[in-house]
């Protein structure tokens, strides 16, 4: 964790933005916050839409805002459900996975409920793209 700003406060960060989330559907909002080595802070909230599979979880709308802003290095994400554990889906692990590992914080934001995690434990065998493999060949 970041000295310059502690667990609390990446967690209060995520409950703020958790207040803009658009869920007119599962009504279920979830914020998140990342972090990056040198202390910067970025959220998002989950973004829903009338055809499902659009909808945007809140992890990827916070990587969206920090790539925007020219962050590349993530050490930790903290993401807060609301009256039950949000954990990251399977696409949010792979798409936090294309940044490297880093802990996984996940809560109600309320009470003393953290759960912690490395990324690599909620996925082991993330798809990575090997640069140095030879192009299929067509017959
Ligand atoms: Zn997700």
């Amino acid at each position: 964790m970041s000295e310059r700003v502690s667990l609390d406060r990446l967690r209060d960060q995520a409950i703020t933005v958790r207040q803009q989330a658009y869920v007119p559907y599962s009504h279920f909002p979830v914020g998140a916050a990342l972090l990056t080595p040198g202390g910067q802070v970025f959220t998002g909230c989950n973004v829903e839409n009338a055809s499902y599979p659009l909808s945007l979880c809140a992890e990827r709308a916070a990587v969206a805002t920090a790539i925007a802003s020219g962050a590349r290095q993530f050490e930790a994400i903290f993401i807060v459900g609301a009256n039950s554990l949000a954990m990251p889906c399977g696409g949010c692990r792979q798409v936090l996975s294309e940044f490297g590992d880093m802990r996984v914080y996940v809560s109600q934001g309320t009470g003393d409920d953290v759960k912690q995690f490395w990324l690599h434990d909620l996925l082991p065998a993330s798809f990575q793209l090997n640069p140095s493999s030879e192009e299929p060949t067509r017959s």
